[in-house]
């Protein structure tokens, strides 16, 4: 037998028991016990590599090619082994974190805002008695929101004090009463509409004001359209919203836009009407909610109607204090402070 042959076989059965101590080999500290053991300075390779030099000169450089070629494959196959232990490694240690079966954490669900809400609902119950549900510009003509309403160059809430405007002709709209205008200008009678929007007033942000907020407006106008129809969409309405406990009450007021005009007031859910100490209603045991009346000859006028011919009603009420009342919030600025889980946690 030639000395490459020898060696061959030497490496031969160096590389079975290497295989042998891999397979053995469970942890990354073991593995590196095998490396140490074949490949380490005082290994056994290189053992292997000092009877290079009993060889005849001439097998010498072949005699060494053999041997890295032996060396490259347990290295692969170390390397290969230690690529399979550390997956396996992470693999328990995900199954000791993991457990599938726990419940995950709560999602944070959106809702709809209480604003939206609340006119979406009013939307509803209006389209369904046949009304339209129209929007505007938030930017209106001076004429529009003031002079076509009936509101005198005098009126207190034409100074800039208390609406916010734009030029001397243009306004942040101070209610949504301009789309009356709008539509009726645009459509002859009978006209049965309703316009929710956001309308914009010079106010001190406390509990109950904010600069910007929602109205919704309503309007009908038609031959024979008296304050009975009135009170009785009112009280729809609010049966709708708040339960079918729910009452109306008007009382006498005055808006330029209407003839003759009256607040109105839902009784208090928090105490039936019941008033005393109730802190809802202030124990008066009503809501006051909105405005409301006999839409104003001059307006009919302004918009081309005739009011000997047709006649109508019209009302305006905040949508931010209905969903404060339905949802028994306190404080108005709830609605803009965007607090996460705000709309989800109401009432
Ligand atoms: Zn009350």
């Amino acid at each position: 037998m030639s000395g490459m042959d020898s060696l061959e076989s030497t490496l031969a059965a160096l590389a079975a028991r290497f295989d042998d101590a891999l397979a053995g080999a469970a942890n990354a500290h073991a593995l590196d016990e095998v490396r140490v053991a074949f490949l380490g300075r005082s290994g056994e390779v290189t053992a292997v590599r000092r009877g290079i030099g009993t060889l005849p000169p001439a097998e010498r450089p072949t005699a060494g090619k053999v041997i890295n070629a032996a060396v490259e494959a347990m290295e692969a196959k170390l390397a290969a082994a230690r690529t399979r232990l550390e997956s396996a490694a992470l693999e328990r240690s995900l199954e000791d974190s993991i457990d599938v079966s726990f419940p995950g954490p709560a999602a944070n669900i959106g809702a709809i805002h209480p604003v939206r809400r609340t006119a979406i609902d009013v939307a509803r119950y209006f389209t369904r008695h046949g009304f339209a549900v129209v929007l505007g510009p938030e930017i209106e003509t001076d004429a529009n929101n003031f002079d076509a309403l009936n509101i005198p160059p005098d009126h207190p809430a034409r100074e800039g004090l208390d609406s916010f405007y734009l030029r001397p002709d243009l306004v942040l709209r101070t209610h949504t009463s301009p789309m009356q205008v709008r539509s009726m200008r645009k459509h002859g009678p009978p006209i049965a509409i309703i316009v929710p929007g956001k309308a914009y007033r010079r106010d001190a942000i406390d509990a109950r004001h904010l600069y910007m907020f929602h109205q919704v407006e309503g309007l009908m106008v038609g031959r024979g359209i008296h304050f009975g129809h009135l009170k009785g969409m009112l009280l729809g309405l609010f049966r709708e919203l708040f339960g079918p406990w729910a009452d109306v009450r008007f009382r006498p007021s005055f808006f330029p836009f209407t003839e003759p005009s009256a607040e109105f007031d839902v009784k208090c859910p928090a105490c039936d009407g019941q008033g005393g100490t109730c802190r809802t209603c202030g124990g008066s045991g009503w809501i006051e909610l909105g405005g409301s009346g006999m839409v104003h000859p001059n307006v009919l006028r302004a918009v081309g109607y005739d009011p000997d011919e047709v006649t109508g009603w019209a009302f305006g009420c905040g949508l931010e204090r209905i969903a404060m009342k339905r949802h028994d919030m306190n404080d108005i600025r709830a609605f803009v402070e965007n607090a996460p889980g705000f709309a989800a946690g109401l009432a």
